[in-house]
């Protein structure tokens, strides 16, 4: 489990100074057919645009 999420989405609502994650948990998705293989094949579904909340 992780205890701390590091986190550079500086546009998402839930961030926070220091690159944290203020969000209670997170959901995180991959996406591609079969097994991720990088990084850039997965990515958070908990994002929100700052603007929208
Ligand atoms: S919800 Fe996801 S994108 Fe937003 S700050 Fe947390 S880890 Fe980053």
């Amino acid at each position: 489990m992780a205890k701390d999420v590091k986190c550079g989405v500086h546009s998402c609502a839930f961030w926070k100074s220091g690159n944290k994650c203020g969000a209670k948990n997170i959901v995180v998705e991959m996406y591609s057919e079969g097994k991720a293989k990088t990084s850039g094949q997965t990515g958070c579904q908990t994002f929100r645009p700052k603007d929208l909340l």
